[in-house]
């Protein structure tokens, strides 16, 4: 398939990886906020292709995984209401809420349903009139979008009995919440092909500047995230020159983005502070609906239905940390043991974009021992 099959050529990526050890002369900690990206670098073994110098960090590019509880017990409050049909995208109904997930209240009878697309929501709210149809809309700019669509398509068609419990949030935002840590120890990071193919890059421009960070808009078939490495340290070798903001995927991505999707997000939604499951608020990290389409608002609409004091989750799950880069998973002592894609604690292991879900998957015991880090790497 042109596109992918180019990009997952074995020789070309062995012929990168070694480019990257060539130019490698000291040690080099990089994230890729992506969870698509994470999985990727696991399932192909990238990073035991790369010399032991570079490191990779895994970044909180996870929806599902940061999408906090409060929402998640928002979301099974209002679908436990008899009238009520959520939608949802599949990864959300295992992530555990404070004491219960959206899977179990569905197995006691909560009409509670699987879409592909926010617009498939609409066409259920026409077809049960006496219901109330609500998405939990979750995701990055990538999703956003087809959100925003549903939200203006259901306001332009007066279809009252949809809504949206709105849990989007934003990339350039939670990276800067990352670098201003004192505990950050990123030095370059991978940018997702795909948000940055709806946003362009110029947000991340600044970021470039107030940090002296190399950033690589990158894709995510092995050969892209190799050139995105290489890009990247090839400037942190350099020390020259100035860091700059490099397009590995420009088959995809222009600098000003789709303007068009950007415009229909304007549009319905505004800028607002979220809440980052296992990290906190980040201001400006969140998507939230504007106040013409207050009725379209599922957090306003059932207020009533929402505890307003939720209680405070205690977890041993340390998802956070790994989000921000500064664990990963088989640090954490319940991976592989009390947590487990059939049992999971915490969303990484549910989702299919979760850290936690990628080294179980493609890892195993390998991971549970930790012994990645010091494992088989693969020497030039
Ligand atoms: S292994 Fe489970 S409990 Fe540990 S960080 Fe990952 S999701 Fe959380």
């Amino acid at each position: 398939m042109k596109f992918v099959d180019e990009y997952r050529d074995a020789q070309l990526a062995q012929r990168m990886a070694k480019a990257i050890a060539e130019i490698t002369t000291q040690p080099w900690t990089i994230m890729e906020i992506c969870g698509g990206q994470t999985h990727s670098i696991i399932k192909y073994g990238i990073d035991q292709l790369l010399p032991e110098e570079v490191t990779l960090i895994h970044g909180p590019g996870c929806p599902v995984c940061v999408t906090p509880v409060t929402l998640i017990d928002r979301a099974i409050a209002i679908a436990s209401h008899p009238q009520v049909i959520l939608c949802s995208f599949g990864d959300m109904l295992r992530v555990p809420g404070t004491d219960k997930d959206l899977l179990s209240i569905k197995a006691k009878g909560a009409d509670i349903r699987i879409v592909y697309s926010p617009l498939d929501c609409l066409k259920i709210a026409q077809a049960n009139p006496e219901s109330e149809v609500v998405f939990f809309g979750v995701g990055f700019e990538t999703t956003a979008p087809a959100t925003a669509l549903a939200v203006y398509q259901a306001k332009q068609q007066q279809i009252r009995n949809f809504s949206l419990l709105a849990s989007h949030v934003r990339v350039p935002p939670a990276m800067e919440a990352i670098l201003s840590s004192p505990q950050c120890r990123v030095q370059g990071f991978l940018a997702a092909g795909h948000v940055c193919t709806v946003m362009g890059y110029t947000e991340y421009e600044p970021l470039v500047d107030k940090y002296q960070i190399p950033i690589v808009v990158t894709g995510f078939e092995p050969v892209d995230i190799l050139q995105g490495l290489y890009h990247c340290i090839e400037q942190l070798e350099n020390k020259t020159e100035a860091v700059t903001l490099d397009n590995q995927y420009s088959r995809s991505v222009r600098r000003e983005g789709n303007l068009g999707a950007q415009n229909l997000m304007h549009q319905v939604f505004e800028v607002v502070s979220r809440t980052w499951r296992g990290i906190g608020e980040i201001p400006d990290s969140g998507l939230g609906l504007r106040a013409d389409y207050v009725h379209w608002d599922a957090e306003k609409r059932f207020a009533d239905w929402i505890d307003p004091n939720p209680p405070v989750l205690t977890t041993e799950c340390i998802s956070g940390e790994i989000m921000q880069g500064v664990k990963k998973p088989h640090d954490c002592p319940a991976f592989g043991t009390r947590c487990t894609p059939e049992h999971p604690l915490g969303a990484p292991m549910v989702s299919s974009e979760g850290a936690c879900a990628a080294y179980y998957r493609y890892r195993g015991i390998e991971s549970i021992n930790g012994r990645l880090a010091r494992g088989v790497r693969v020497r030039h």
